[in-house]
């Protein structure tokens, strides 16, 4: 299965005065590529039906080298190149519905650079004594600009990827890539495949079995997890407290990075000092959702995970203004409603869950998501609904057969036995895959298309399956006419 790994990279200053400049030059690509397609389409836009006009979503860059870019010709060219790359990657994201249309990339939070093959090297690490390979040494550069060996703390062993990535974010350095990792049974890019077959298997099991082996996941503000067999999943208290100080410490800094001169060292310091209490509270919750997944599915009792498909993006968005007739603002309760962002966002809620659902997948079990529409309110034995069944807070007792229970485990078993529903009830678990839309470009590139491809759009319009011309989104790149071939 392929699977992602984020080492601890540790450059020395020199090379990270190196890995600075590339970053920047990259990014310097990518946004060039960025304003151009923002130029293109405003023009467009204007002129409609300008024959013949399209879109340079290509792999040059040198147009972007003038006399006052000459420093981009301090770093290899694969650099820049991976900065176009990754500026089309970026964009055929985009058709495939996965993600916006490229932005801007900020000079804040989070920056990398994407290094191909020819740019970096694993250096195998042989034992003398067995002769296997324990190890790999990272030499970055190339003879032009080497940068040399850059040490890094693999704590698991992997395979060497085809690409890396370099990051720094909040002064600590990172290398990360995706893998193949051949300790895990599921064949490459069988995610789908692996769920639906697992689903299959479970699909046998009897009512009975099948509800020992599930365990629901009651996901709320004040218990973080509540299981379906009465376990609480929370943080420590002291991680509560620190987390606690080290915001106040965040929201102390942030004030007196706000009152410096603006782009000063000193507002550089403070602001790096935020980042840094910042980035305490996030370890601690990634830590958490780990620790939770892996408690969870190492438990030999349970096949099937079930949790509600909460929208978490939803529920965390900031409250629409409110207006009076005049137009002034009116209070709409977002200073309470931050609070529970906070908590909701504190308890990784989202992370839970995703990180529980693949390491089920590793061991051959499942995760499914269910609606979570009055998932509190309901019974569990009897399935009655009603507000009057939540006494208060914690204390759940059914109007119509009595059934008396903590209000949160009530729910985690509501919601274990709403996934046995939908397992058993056949709808494939995995979304369909959204079409994948043909993004090539004529030219050098003639050859990546196939023969077959170019059968299918030299048919005419009509006998087009759903013709992929009217679905185009206004604006977007014209696909390559078959004329035009
Ligand atoms: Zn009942």
């Amino acid at each position: 299965m392929l699977t992602g790994y984020r080492f601890r990279l540790y450059p020395t200053k020199a090379q990270q005065q190196i890995l600075l400049r590339w970053i920047g030059c990259q990014r310097l690509i990518y946004n060039a590529k960025v304003q151009e397609d923002r130029y293109y389409r405003a023009f467009q836009r204007r002129f409609v039906g300008t024959a013949g006009m399209t879109i340079p979503v290509d792999q040059e860059y040198a147009r972007f080298i003038s006399e006052e870019t000459a420093f981009l010709r301090e770093v290899p060219s694969q650099v820049l190149r991976n900065g176009t790359v990754r500026f089309r990657q970026a964009y055929q994201r985009f058709f495939q519905k996965r993600g916006g249309r490229p932005k801007l990339k900020k000079k804040s939070g989070r920056q990398a650079v994407w290094l191909t093959s020819e740019l970096f090297q694993f250096i195998p690490l042989t034992d003398k004594a067995t002769g296997e390979v324990n190890g790999y040494q990272l030499h970055v550069g190339t003879t032009k600009f080497p940068v040399g060996m850059i040490p890094y703390v693999a704590h698991r062993p992997h395979a060497v990827p085809a690409s890396i990535y370099i990051a720094v974010e909040g002064g600590q350095w990172w290398l990360s890539f995706a893998a193949d990792d051949s300790t895990v049974a599921i064949p490459g890019n069988g995610a789908d495949v692996a769920t639906e077959r697992i689903a299959d298997d479970l699909r046998h099991l009897s009512a009975e079995q099948l509800t020992e082996r599930t365990l629901g996941g009651d996901r709320g503000v004040a218990k973080p997890l509540m299981t379906s067999d009465g376990h609480i999943f929370d943080l420590q208290p002291v991680q509560k407290a620190r987390i606690a100080k080290h915001r106040r410490q965040r929201q102390k800094w942030q004030r007196r990075a706000a009152r410096r001169k603006k782009g000063s060292k000193n507002q550089q310091k403070a602001y790096r000092k935020v980042a840094r209490y910042q980035r305490y509270e996030k370890n601690v919750r990634q830590d958490y959702a780990h620790q939770t997944s892996h408690r969870l599915v190492v438990n030999n009792a349970y096949d099937l995970y079930v949790f509600e498909d909460l929208k978490i993006a939803h529920m965390t968005k900031r409250p629409k203004a409110k207006k009076d007739v005049q137009g002034r603002f009116l209070p709409n309760g977002r200073q309470a409603k931050a609070a529970l962002h906070r908590a909701i966002l504190s308890s990784a809620w989202g992370e839970v869950v995703a990180f529980t659902r693949y390491k089920a997948l590793r061991r051959g079990k499942l995760v499914i998501t269910v609606p979570p529409q009055s998932s509190s309110q309901e019974c569990a034995v009897c399935t009655f609904t009603s507000p009057d069944n939540r006494r208060s807070q914690a204390e759940f007792v059914c109007q119509r057969c009595g059934h008396r229970d903590n209000a949160d485990h009530n729910a985690a078993c509501v919601i274990a036995k709403r996934g046995i529903h939908t397992l058993l009830s056949g709808i494939p678990l995995t979304k369909e895959h959204k079409r994948m839309r043909i993004f090539r470009k004529l030219g050098p590139e003639r050859s990546e298309v196939t023969p077959g491809e170019i059968r299918v759009r030299r048919l005419p319009p009509m006998a087009e399956p759903q013709g992929s011309q009217n679905q185009e989104p206004p604006g977007a790149i014209p696909e390559t006419p078959a004329s035009a071939s």
